[in-house]
């Protein structure tokens, strides 16, 4: 592995590599969420001549070895590597720097933060900003996590001025506590002593959430997505069920694409080449980061790309863990409709493009959010923090059918150029548009995912979800 930055220390970020895999395959953040820091003692006259290693806003903590991944800021005066850092960075700092305050021997501070969804839905029963306690019972205590956990209920959202004041405080007494409706915080001196922490708190507030079910509700809840759902909802073509007039096209695979590329090693060859490959990791890699966070349970999903007047689109029913190139298909703009069904969504992502300027289309349907869509109504409001900041509300389109076909898929068009984001379709799942990279649709489905996690956990041990809904619309 080669980093940019030759000066970072070697230890230090393989270390923070190692606990970011770990927390992403524990399932304890969203793709881009969540957060670590380490700050070694290297015997600075002062605290602020310390050096704090912290990830990078929106880096992938499952991806930490991306070579820009992990900054370095210091802990004193404001640097030009915090525009860089972690929207939490603010926070990371001033926990680290009382740390040391406290204890100047202290060889090394750690602190992770966490999207721990268990823990944050807990937290959801205090309606009151401020410093509150969780009660663990007794039966479900353990070495690192005692009698009770401390909560912070901001006012506002992330990065918040009020969190800054209060939590480093609280870390100082307690080497682990939740944020409300957002997740947790752990310190310790290495990241994976904090990392334990956090998987202990989870693994705790999971049994304290299950044990709080309310049967009647959770039956309420179940019964409003009818029996067999996923059979019910379909995009036309997709599985092969409906056609639309001539169907002769059959688009080229990837690998079909490179095996016609003469063996001849000209310029021209060499640089298609490399284009088709790049495209096809682009791909590959997203199919990888989707798969970690279960957002295609069903294999109902598809991805697809624009580039100029070609669209790349990932075929119907991939293992999107292991993508292969063959099971990447090419067609032009204009064939979308005429590509054999069953194949792929081609006719319905060739629409999308037709309809809105974007590079990118990602449609999945995770478990939670797609049950979700098919009886929340117009909308999904999350209540978590996060959730909140990534986007307010996602419209949920009726396009008074099961089958999405080209008759009513303008309710889906539309609701996607509401916010140029994200929009579901009731008992299709969602769908996602991206400008820059193919990480930027999944990103709003998989925070939209979570956030609905929360809501259907909350509903089912009796919170207000509603009234949280019109609590976070004040903001
Ligand atoms: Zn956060």
């Amino acid at each position: 592995m080669i980093r940019s930055e030759p000066d970072l220390d070697k230890d230090v970020v393989q270390q923070m590599i190692e606990c970011g895999r770990i927390l992403t395959k524990k399932g304890l953040n969203n793709i881009t969420s969540g957060n670590e820091s380490v700050v070694l003692n290297h015997r600075a006259e002062n605290v602020g001549g310390l050096v704090m290693y912290i990830t990078r806003s929106s880096s992938k903590l499952g991806h930490l070895d991306e070579p820009t991944a992990i900054v370095k800021t210091s802990l004193g005066e404001y640097d030009g590597n915090m525009v860089l850092a972690s929207s939490e960075a603010d926070i990371h700092k001033e926990i680290h720097r009382k740390r040391f305050e406290a204890k100047p021997d202290l060889k090394s501070s750690a602190c992770a933060h966490a999207h721990t969804i268990h823990a944050a839905v807990l937290s959801m029963e205090f309606e009151e900003t401020g410093i509150k306690e969780l009660r663990i019972p007794e039966k479900y205590r353990s070495k690192r996590i005692k009698g009770s956990v401390p909560v912070f209920v901001s006012r506002y959202g992330s990065g918040a001025k009020d969190m800054v004041e209060n939590m480093p405080g609280v870390l100082m007494d307690n080497p682990i506590m939740i944020l409300g409706n957002h997740g947790a915080f752990a310190v310790g001196g290495d990241p994976e002593e904090a990392l334990k922490r956090l998987i202990e708190l989870e693994a705790i507030t999971e049994k304290m959430v299950l044990d709080r079910i309310i049967p009647q509700r959770d039956r309420e809840i179940e019964e409003k997505v009818p029996e067999g759902w996923l059979d019910k909802y379909a995009v036309a073509g997709a599985l092969g069920q409906m056609r639309y007039g001539k169907t002769n096209i059959k688009p080229k695979t990837i690998g079909e694409l490179m095996r016609r590329l003469d063996s001849s090693s000209s310029d021209w060859v060499e640089a298609q080449r490399r284009y088709l490959n790049e495209i096809f990791d682009e791909f590959r890699e997203i199919g990888r980061d989707l798969t970690d966070f279960s957002m295609d349970p069903y294999r109902r999903g598809s991805l697809s790309r624009r580039i100029g007047n070609t669209v790349y689109i990932t075929r119907t029913g991939v293992d999107f863990a292991d993508l292969k190139k063959e099971d990447l298909l090419a067609f032009e703009m204009g064939e979308g409709d005429r590509i054999e069904p069953g194949l792929c969504e081609s006719w319905l992502h060739e629409t999308i493009y037709d309809g809105i300027a974007t590079n990118y289309i990602t449609h999945l349907l995770p478990e939670y959010s797609s049950r979700y869509s098919i009886y929340c109504g117009e909308a999904i409001v999350p209540i978590d923090v996060e959730g909140r900041y990534v986007i307010k509300k996602i419209p949920v389109a009726d396009p008074g059918d099961n089958i999405l076909t080209k008759e009513n898929v303008g309710t889906l068009i539309d609701a996607l150029k509401s916010n140029e984001k994200v929009a579901y379709v009731k008992g299709l799942g969602g769908f996602a548009l991206g400008f820059g990279e193919l990480y930027e649709p999944l990103h709003y489905l998989e925070s939209a995912e979570s956030s609905v996690k929360m809501i259907t956990l909350a509903e089912k041990i009796g919170i207000d979800v509603r009234a949280k809904q019109e609590m976070f619309r004040k903001w």
